[in-house]
C-alpha cells in the first residue's frame, strides 16, 4: 500500500508546485473494483470518504480508521458528483432520477431539484453548496445519451445548462451558454465561480476548458472567461485549496493549476480520473478517482471546506 506504485508520482511544471508537495510522499491506491470512479465527498464528522462507482449503481464508502471499503449505497440511482452542505448533509448528483438530492441527518431524502420549468432535469453531474445555503449544479446530458450510466432518454430541456436552487428551494438557471457543463466549484472567497465544459466529448473541437465567472450578491453570474485549457484529456470534476490553486482531473492524474490558470504541476495517476477531493481532518489529503480505484496523497496545502 505504501510502495510506489507504477505511473504515479508528482510532476513539476513551475517551480511554484514544488511548495504543495513533501518531496517523499507517495501516491497510495486505497481500493480498486470499481467502473467509473466519481463524486468523492469527505464527511469529516465520520472519517469516511464516499465515492460514487457509476455504472455499478452504487455509493461506496472508504472508512478512515480501519481502511475498509463497504457499499453505503445500493441502487445508488446512478449517482455522480457529490458534496456536504453547511450542516454536514450529503448532497448527490443523480442520473437514473435525473435529480439532486440531500440526504438528511435521519437518512430521509429530499428531492432538492429535478425539474426546471416543468421539465426534467438532464442528469445532475456535479453539485456545490455556498455558504449561504443554496446549491449549484451543472446538468449535461451524459446519464441520458445511453444505458451505461443511466436510462437513455430524450432531453426535455432546450441544452446542458447550469442552475442555482436559492435557500428557499427556487430553482434558475444560471449559464446557458455551455456545451456539456460538468465540475463546479467556488473560489475560497466565492467571489468566482469556476465550471468546467467537457463538450469535447460529443463535439469535434469543443470545449475541454475551465471558465471562471464572478458571482454576484443576487445569485447570478457575469464573466465567464476561459480560466485554463486542458493539456491532456477532460476537466471534469476539481476541487479549490485554501490559497486558490485548482485540482482537477485530467487524463494522466490531477491537474494544478495556479490561481491565474497556469497548469504548476501535476499528480501523475496511471488510470483517467474523473474527480477529486480535499479529506482527512487537516483537509491535506486529496482523493482521487481514478477510474476503477480509489487513490490518496498527503499534499502540503489544504482544501476549502467544505469539501
Ligand atoms: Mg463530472
Amino acid at each position: 500500500m505504501f510502495g510506489v506504485i507504477e505511473g504515479t508520482g508528482f510532476e513539476v511544471i513551475d517551480p511554484a508546485f514544488e511548495a504543495c508537495f513533501v518531496g517523499h510522499v507517495r501516491v497510495e491506491r486505497l481500493w480498486t473494483g470499481a467502473r467509473w470512479s466519481e463524486g468523492p465527498v469527505w464527511h469529516a464528522a465520520g472519517r469516511y470518504l464516499l465515492w460514487s462507482d457509476i455504472p455499478n449503481n452504487r455509493i461506496l464508502r472508504w472508512d478512515e480508521t480501519d481502511g475498509s471499503v463497504s457499499v453505503f449505497r445500493q441502487p445508488s440511482n446512478n449517482s455522480n458528483g457529490q458534496t456536504v452542505d453547511r450542516q454536514g448533509r450529503l448532497v448527490t448528483c443523480e442520473h437514473l432520477t435525473r435529480r439532486v438530492t440531500r440526504t438528511e441527518h435521519d437518512g430521509s431524502i429530499t428531492v432538492i431539484a429535478d425539474r426546471f420549468e416543468g421539465r426534467r432535469l438532464n442528469s445532475p453531474n456535479d453539485v456545490v453548496v455556498k455558504s449561504d445555503g443554496s446549491v449549484w449544479f451543472t446538468d449535461p446530458s451524459y446519464g441520458i445519451l445511453m444505458d451505461y450510466e443511466g436510462d437513455r432518454a430524450e432531453p426535455e430541456q432546450d441544452g446542458c445548462h447550469v442552475y442555482r436552487v436559492s435557500p428557499e428551494g427556487d430553482i434558475a438557471r444560471v449559464a446557458d451558454d455551455y456545451l456539456k457543463p460538468n465540475g463546479l466549484a467556488f473560489s475560497p472567497d466565492e467571489s468566482s465561480l469556476y465550471i468546467a465544459d467537457t463538450g469535447v466529448t460529443h463535439e469535434e473541437g469543443g470545449p475541454r476548458h475551465i471558465r471562471r465567472h464572478s458571482v454576484t450578491a443576487d445569485g447570478t453570474l457575469s464573466g465567464g472567461e476561459v480560466f485554463a485549457e486542458c493539456t491532456e484529456g477532460l476537466f471534469d470534476g476539481f476541487r479549490v485549496d485554501t490559497d486558490g490553486r485548482i485540482w482537477s482531473s485530467a487524463a494522466d492524474g490531477v491537474h494544478c493549476l495556479s490561481p491565474d490558470g497556469q497548469l504548476i504541476g501535476k499528480v501523475k495517476i496511471p488510470e483517467m480520473v474523473g474527480n477529486v477531493c480535499f479529506g482527512g481532518a487537516k483537509l491535506n489529503r486529496l482523493f482521487i478517482g481514478g477510474t476503477t480505484s480509489l487513490y490518496s496523497v498527503y499534499l502540503n496545502v489544504n482544501g476549502v471546506s467544505p469539501v
